[in-house]
């Protein structure tokens, strides 16, 4: 494969840009892989990456129904933060943040990570005591957090009213290396550097079931016929418990959908991330001028991959009172895509009841931030039987009551 760089688009600028090559290939489904990834999302295209980059296993596929990056990963508002409160979450979150800073040198594509900053206000007096908790727990982790007061918010923020009659800036988590990254590339440029390593990226490939031998996985059945493997990820977000059902057994999630809208273009007006978990709003601006916006989830499980009209009155209604600009933005358009929520909000990353087979799920609506951490230590995790990434993310921990609870940090927003 080519390497992208100055002197490259220099050249192909000069013949017209005929010398691009396809960024990644298309090529039919072998009967026979070592691994085998259902979801070509960023977590299931990541896990392959480093199962070829860390481990040397490159003899593998990514089967996806739809298109690549067509999930929640090319449907989410972009925020990455490391700012958790429990130390294990705090592990794989920062070593997500930190792959995320060197990504488009790693893998020679442009994700136009942004660490603009990241701020969530505290709006009340009990989300005061918990961010500033957060903040004391980030500082023992090494996560470079700090709270900050409400006249700082403002410098950072000059369009937000402090001074809400309902709920106040009483201040706010500021991590200053927190921010955003373009989703589809992210997507792009693993996709890409799979291929580059040999690997097979199928698309428009449904798994339709699961094959075992002898209590062991021993390949899937998909819309393009059987495939064999000797291990399977199952990494597949809001339809992790439909292909857990295939695999016979069941998972602690539910499937609801997450809706974001972005408004139209408008000057530059803010250059750091804000949200708002009191109020349930979220907002960023993006390079193209948009306001990106995003609140709860929707309050019913479904697999509605669409946006809805309330979820636009409630959200903007929420932002208001804070960002009175919000009043006065036409909005351009809205969707949903369909997140997998575990009880105490924090993923999933384990082997199963049924030997070989791997589950990496439960982002809920904050897993975009953990792509490259989550697809290290899922890599490793299939490589090698075990990771110190992910053994507190069993799917044990449920039987055993060792809940890692980010109500606080992951229950709203992202
Ligand atoms: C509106 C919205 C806003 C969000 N905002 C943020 C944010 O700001 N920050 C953040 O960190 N996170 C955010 N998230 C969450 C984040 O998008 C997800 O946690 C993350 O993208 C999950 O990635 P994934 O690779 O696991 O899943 P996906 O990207 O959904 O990939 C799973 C893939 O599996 C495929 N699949 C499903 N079933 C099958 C099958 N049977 N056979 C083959 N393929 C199958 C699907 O088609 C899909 O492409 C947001 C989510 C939404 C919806």
């Amino acid at each position: 494969m080519k390497r992208y760089s100055v002197f490259a688009v220099a050249r192909e600028a000069l013949r017209h840009h005929s010398g691009w090559q396809r960024a990644w290939a298309s090529p039919e489904p072998k009967q026979r892989y070592d691994v085998i990834i259902i979801g070509a999302g960023g977590h299931g295209l990541a896990t392959a990456y480093h199962l070829g980059k860390n481990h040397g296993i490159t003899n593998v596929a990514v089967l996806e129904k739809g298109w690549l990056g067509g999930g929640n990963t090319g449907r989410n508002t972009t925020i990455i933060r490391s700012n958790y409160l429990q130390d294990p979450s705090a592990a794989i979150y920062e070593k997500s943040r930190s792959l995320y800073e060197t990504m488009s040198q790693d893998l020679n594509y442009n994700v136009m990570f942004s660490p603009r900053g990241v701020m969530m206000l505290a709006q009340t007096e009990a989300e005061v005591r918990g961010y500033e908790r957060t903040a004391h727990a980030n500082a023992l982790q090494g996560v470079q957090t700090e709270f900050i007061p409400p006249k700082r918010v403002k410098e950072l923020v000059p369009i937000i009213n402090i001074d809400g009659p309902r709920y106040p800036v009483l201040g706010a988590l500021w991590q200053a290396r927190g921010g955003t990254a373009r989703h589809d590339a992210v997507a792009w440029g693993y996709a890409r550097a799979c291929s580059d390593m040999g690997m097979h990226i199928i698309q428009k490939c449904e798994v339709t079931g699961v094959r075992t031998a002898g209590g062991k996985v021993s390949g899937v059945d998909t819309s393009r016929g059987p495939i064999d493997c000797d291990k399977l990820g199952i990494v597949v977000a809001g339809h992790s418990g439909v292909v857990a059902q295939m695999a016979g057994f069941r998972l602690p999630v539910e499937s609801v959908a997450l809706q974001a809208l972005v408004s139209e273009p408008i000057k530059p007006c803010m250059d750091v991330v804000v949200m708002a978990n009191t109020v349930h709003g979220y907002m960023s601006q993006s390079d193209k001028g948009e306001m990106v916006i995003g609140g709860g989830a929707d309050g019913y499980n479904n697999y509605t991959q669409r946006g809805s009209f309330h979820h636009i009155e409630e959200t903007v209604r929420a932002l208001v009172e804070t960002f009175p600009m919000v009043s006065r933005l036409k909005m351009l358009r809205q969707w949903g895509g369909i997140v997998d929520m575990t009880g105490d909000r924090s993923p999933i990353l384990s082997k199963t009841p049924l030997e070989g087979c791997f589950i990496n799920c439960g982002w809920g609506t904050g897993g975009f931030k953990a792509i490259p951490g989550s697809g290290w230590a899922m890599a490793e995790l299939m490589a090698r039987g075990s990771s110190p990434l992910t053994d507190a993310f069993g799917l044990n921990r449920f039987r055993e009551g060792q809940f890692i609870d980010e109500s606080v940090a992951a229950g709203v927003a992202h």
